[in-house]
């Protein structure tokens, strides 16, 4: 699957639920309304339509949410797309979860062939964790971030830089990523769905969190090849990564090897982009999958070369009208 921008598109990320055992500040409202679960692909629809993708040339699959690890039988999703893994059609499994459930995950999760974890984790402060996630557990998802590291699993924890909230943790971060041994990737506030909030007030530009940061470790760019949108450094001090993703303040279009599936089936070729390809009319129209690879093409020629995400201060509307957790972040 190449572009008309001549990107091969070699990466998915499938997002098998809307629905959260969190309401983080960011993301949603507390009151969210969810899809009806009758619009949900079912988990052998989600496995055929990643197999597609494979068989058209996807090599990293990534699986997220909403969080991935509430939807019922998710794991027998994991086991089954594993086998792609067995055959070589596909170099990497993984996922991004919140981290709550992962006590009872990490080793099923190891088991199935998912060697490299991403966990959303904003603070090292029990109080702190409560007040951005609304309804979060901190001990519980200190003890999922230590069993997938005992099962093996390498982690990346992700934390959302965001003003006057967390701001004054970066370093401690840091410095227990470093200890752990996990990559710590930070993330700028989108400006994705109504979350019954002010984001113009959140929003801390990445540029000024490392310039901050490097006042303190001595970070080294080492160059990414993921195609993605992290830029990454060595922090010589713990010898951990250290990333950057800067969607508001850096361009990294150029690169983009990836395109996201929605749990109801619906291809979005950019994340900040509204343009979106219904693939579950294809998928549910004929067992054979031809129609459905012809849906792929013709949506892949019509992946844009970039977005231009603005936070608007005079309007205070999301860029994006849909949640991260429809696209999966
Ligand atoms: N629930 C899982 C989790 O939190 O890791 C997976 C889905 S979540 C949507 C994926 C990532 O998107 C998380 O790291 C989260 O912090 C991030 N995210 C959600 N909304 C965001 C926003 N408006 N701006 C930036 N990052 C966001
Ligand atoms: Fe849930 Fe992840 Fe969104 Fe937080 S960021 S509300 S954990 S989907």
């Amino acid at each position: 699957m190449i572009d008309p921008f001549g990107r091969a598109i070699q990466y998915l990320r499938v997002s098998v639920t809307d629905r959260c055992d969190l309401r983080c500040v960011y993301c949603m409202s507390e009151d969210m309304t969810f899809l009806p679960k009758n619009e949900l692909l079912s988990l052998e629809e989600l496995d055929r339509m990643c197999s597609t993708f494979i068989e058209l040339g996807v090599k990293k699959l990534r699986i997220t949410g909403g969080e991935p690890l509430v939807r019922k039988n998710v794991l027998g999703l994991f086991e089954s797309l594993g086998r792609h893994l067995k055959t070589g059609a596909l170099n990497e499994l993984t996922l991004t979860t919140n981290g709550t459930q992962l006590a009872k995950f990490a080793e099923p999760l190891r088991a199935a062939g998912v060697e490299r974890i991403n966990i959303s984790l904003d603070s090292l402060d029990a109080t702190r964790f409560k007040t951005i996630t609304r309804w979060g557990n901190h001990a519980q998802v200190i003890d999922g971030i230590r069993a997938a590291k005992a099962a093996g699993l390498k982690v990346k924890i992700n934390t959302v830089a965001m003003r006057s909230v967390n701001e004054d943790e970066f370093d401690q971060l840091v410095d227990w990523c470093g200890a752990e041994g996990f990559d710590l990737v930070f993330i700028e506030t989108m400006p994705m769905g109504d979350i019954s909030g002010d984001r113009t007030d959140q929003y801390l530009p990445l540029s000024l969190v490392r310039a901050r940061l490097e006042s303190r470790w001595t970070l080294t760019a080492i160059p990414d090849n993921t195609g993605g949108p992290a830029r990454y450094t060595r922090c010589s001090e713990t010898g951990g990564r250290v990333g950057f993703i800067t969607p508001m303040t850096h361009n990294f279009c150029e690169s983009c090897n990836r395109v996201r599936l929605t749990c109801t089936g619906t291809l979005y070729m950019c994340l900040g982009q509204d343009d979106a390809a219904d693939l579950r009319t294809p998928l549910r129209t004929s067992e054979s999958n031809a129609a459905l690879i012809n849906a792929i093409h013709d949506a892949i020629v019509r992946k844009p070369k970039g977005h231009d995400f603005i936070i608007d201060r005079r309007q205070n509307k999301p860029a994006v009208n849909r949640h991260m957790s429809v696209t999966g972040g």
